[in-house]
């Protein structure tokens, strides 16, 4: 759609708002374009101009992108819900993955236990006194289910 020398007549929304000369080494300009006012009003608004500067100075070129997006989440988040802001979010999000993690384990001793009710007897002919029933071989897949990881896009690297 809008090629990239569209913002070079008009300012970029960060110069737009600070109401500066948009220069052609806009920090801002690549990740704050002007048909996204929103965007650049919100994270002046928590953050502050300078701070995102700062910030987008200390990281390299090619992570300022994903950067920004953060900051422009943290911030959106954090002016529908100025008492947790995205931490709101993560805390529902951590507590439907313990719910899950236990159903997920519910469901796996389910399994593991209808396999062991569906194995053959025919096996069960040991020679231990009393005829116990050896069953302790089908058991041991629940320990793999405790090593289950969530895979949060908080520790995933986009690489
Ligand atoms: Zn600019």
């Amino acid at each position: 759609m809008a090629s990239s020398s569209s913002y070079s007549n008009s300012p970029c929304a960060a110069c737009k708002f600070l109401r500066r000369k948009c220069m052609p080494d806009c920090l801002f300009a690549p990740y704050f374009p002007p048909e996204e006012p929103q965007k650049f009003a919100n994270v002046h608004k928590i953050f502050g101009a300078s701070n995102v500067s700062k910030l987008l100075n200390e990281v390299l070129p090619h992570q300022r992108e994903d950067a920004v997006n953060s900051l422009a989440y943290e911030a959106e988040a954090r002016i529908k819900d100025p008492v947790y802001g995205c931490v709101g979010a993560i805390s529902v999000l951590q507590r439907q993955v313990m719910r899950l993690q236990k159903e997920l384990d519910a469901t796996n001793s389910d399994l593991i236990r209808y396999t062991c009710n569906e194995m053959p007897t025919t096996t069960t002919t040991t020679t231990n006194q009393g005829g116990r029933r050896v069953s302790e071989g089908g058991g041991s897949s629940i320990g793999q289910s405790s090593g289950f990881y969530y895979h949060s896009t908080w520790n995933n690297d986009h690489l």
